[in-house]
């Protein structure tokens, strides 16, 4: 009797029917040299293959490659997704004047520098495109706060050209005539 049940502990029961990531499988097929059940699955694309059960059990095989190119991009948007929601965390807001102060690298004119987000490369646009939308073509985000490294969406607003190089020469002002501002 005991006998018995070692046998069937070392003959697994059937795999056939189980679903191994993309893969069903769908018959036995020959052991191998070493001893090992090996088993005709099934890729959810079509695909058949003879796998070992190891190969099954572990997971070393979840599918026949059809579905690699798929996990990838899958992973790679969710790596985005993180990267993105972590940039828009990235500044300190500052008390008195609510302005979010960007704590990541810098370009140009002390704006923040973002890079691999829909083509923006300055974080106070980032922030806007996320929290307003993306600006419509030929307006530039402005800051209302004249501080170029805050991000805070209620500080910025949609300008012209022309408003742009009015804010340029205000903020030009600002920086060698700073205390003079708003007189
Ligand atoms: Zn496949
Ligand atoms: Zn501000």
């Amino acid at each position: 009797m005991t006998t018995k049940a070692t046998t069937a502990s070392r003959h697994p029961r059937t795999l056939i029917g189980t679903r191994f990531g993309f893969w069903v499988v769908v018959g036995e097929s020959e052991p191998a040299p070493s001893g090992m059940s090996r088993w005709i699955c099934r890729c959810d694309c079509g695909a058949e293959r003879t796998l070992r059960r190891a190969i099954l059990i572990t997971g070393t095989s979840r599918s026949c490659g059809c579905m690699t190119g798929a996990l990838k991009s899958q992973r790679s948007k969710f790596q985005h997704e993180r990267r993105l929601a972590r940039m828009l965390e990235n500044y300190i807001p500052e008390p008195n004047t609510g302005c979010w102060l960007w704590l990541g690298p810098y370009a140009r004119r002390d704006y923040g520098h973002v890079s691999g987000f829909t083509g923006e490369t300055l974080a106070h646009r980032l922030f806007w495109r996320h929290h307003r939308g993306a600006p419509p073509p030929g307006l530039h985000v402005l800051h209302r706060c004249d501080t170029p490294a805050c991000v805070n969406p209620a500080h910025l607003f949609l300008g012209t050209d022309a408003d742009n190089i009015h804010d340029m020469m205000a903020k030009g002002r600002a920086f060698w005539q700073k205390p003079a501002r708003g007189a």
